[in-house]
């Protein structure tokens, strides 16, 4: 396991049009952190598959790094998307399911961005800024899937609260959050899914709302997705998020400019992780009279990797400035996400092969990878629904461009940027 987070250790001078100095200093922050305290958690998270890792989130919190994206009106680091990126990419390098955690709770923070009155903001981002309160975004069904105009769940108005009942799958963060972000079914059937649904904020101690017991899967160890049970949940009217009806809006939009490039953050810590371990394998495995790396079959290899690493790296951080700069960038940031699985994926896969049996030795770090990296395809659209949106922009027939008609809401970046609290020491 190594003590340091994969290379490059300091910003590569490809991503200097996106980054500022206050970004490489966020960069070297979460590397120095990811080293100190997360390589070690990570070690232990493996090893404790059952466990969901509230200590990682701790130590996260007391870094004040929830706050990323929350305005400084409501105690956040007014970061923006860019910054957000380098903390999860960053994680990510050390630890995957450390990363997921972050992530999973930045999702519903845009959405409460951009669709929340300020009263509500006031009431949730101060404690998810102070790292108190962890949030989920629940959208998906045992029935439904990804299938969002499939919600069954519903939500019926009684008087002056909503009553919930249904059933979410897959919720990341389930067993470490305090409230949850519940896409229901507000209308009759027929009604069109874009006037059918309505967002609401469930806190996680409402009588009827329980949480499965934990079950750890294939990896992402120390992380939960599990399944949220809502049996006539009551729900106060004010914890309505957006329009009554325009769950759809809130559930779409927080997915693509902030599911897709968390997602995309995460493959790409993975993919430095292994293009990192492999290097160093084959500069350090003897073979006739000098290693493995002298070899040109292996080295073209190497290559491929690193074209693909380098591609998924360059395509992710344009595609978070472009959001911070309030360009309308929607598709950018649904192929980072697309091909930044993808080539992780390759890269994983051929780091398996090029370390040959070790690869194979109980308790090897390239496994966790391999057991992690297939987490990054399901999250925020699968392959399929990446591909079916590229298409739509091959034939110029894009939906609705989120990053365009949020921006003025969300943040955008100044030159300004908040610096992260780096007094708050975990
Ligand atoms: C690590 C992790 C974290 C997650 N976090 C969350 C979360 O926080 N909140 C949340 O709500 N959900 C979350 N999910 C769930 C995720 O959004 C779903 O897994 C995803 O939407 C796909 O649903 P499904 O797994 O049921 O696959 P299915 O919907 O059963 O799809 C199976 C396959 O069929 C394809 N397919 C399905 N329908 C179509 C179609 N119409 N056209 C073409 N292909 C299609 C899919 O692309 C997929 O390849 C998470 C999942 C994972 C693995």
């Amino acid at each position: 396991m190594p003590a340091t987070p994969p290379t490059p250790a300091t910003p590569p001078p490809a991503l200097r049009p996106f980054l500022t100095a206050r970004h490489d200093l966020l960069w070297q922050e979460a590397d120095a952190f990811a080293a100190e305290h997360l390589a070690p958690l990570a070690a232990s998270m493996e090893a404790a598959p059952g466990k969901v890792e509230r200590g990682a989130a701790e130590l996260m919190a007391a870094r004040g790094w929830f706050a990323v994206t929350v305005p400084a009106a409501f105690g956040g680091l007014d970061a923006g998307h860019v910054a957000k990126t380098v903390l999860v990419h960053r994680i990510a390098c050390v630890s995957a399911a450390a990363a997921a955690i972050l992530q999973a709770t930045l999702i519903p923070v845009g959405a409460l961005l951009h669709f929340a009155t300020d009263e509500q903001k006031e009431r949730w981002l101060p404690r998810v800024a102070d790292g108190s309160l962890l949030l989920t975004i629940a959208v998906t069904e045992p029935r439904t899937g990804g299938h969002i105009g499939g919600i069954e769940t519903t939500a019926n108005r009684k008087g002056k609260t909503w009553v919930i009942t249904g059933s979410k799958v897959h919720i990341g963060n389930s067993h470490l959050a305090g409230a949850h972000l519940v896409i229901a079914r507000t209308a009759k059937p027929g009604v069109r899914t874009s006037k059918a649904l309505t967002a609401f904020m469930v806190v996680a101690d409402r009588p009827g709302l329980t949480v499965a017991e934990h079950r750890p899967g294939l990896g992402l160890h120390g992380f939960s997705a599990g399944r949220l049970e809502l049996d006539q949940v009551r729900v106060p009217a004010d914890n309505v998020v957006g329009e009554v009806g325009g769950g759809l809006s809130v559930a779409q939009s927080s997915s693509i400019l902030y599911g897709r490039p968390n997602l995309a953050a995460v493959s790409l810590g993975i993919h430095e992780a292994a293009v990192d371990l492999t290097t160093d394998r084959l500069k350090n495995r003897a073979r006739y009279q000098g290693t493995l790396s002298d070899l040109p079959v292996l080295r073209d290899r190497v290559g491929e990797m690193e074209a693909r690493l380098r591609a998924g790296r360059n395509l992710l951080y344009q595609s978070v400035h472009l959001l911070d700069q309030g360009l309308p960038c929607d598709t950018d940031l649904i192929n980072a996400k697309y091909q930044g699985h993808r080539w992780a994926m390759q890269s994983v896969q051929d780091a398996m092969e090029l370390h040959g049996a070790h690869a194979l030795e109980g308790g090897y770090l390239l496994q966790r990878l391999w057991r992690d990296i297939p987490y990054t395809y399901p999250p925020a659209g699968t392959g399929e629904f990446q591909r079916i949106r590229l298409a739509d922009a091959a034939f110029d027939e894009d939906p609705v461009q989120w990053s365009e008609r949020l921006a003025p809401h969300g943040h955008q970046q100044r030159p300004g940027m908040n610096v992260p609290r780096e007094s708050r020491t975990p």
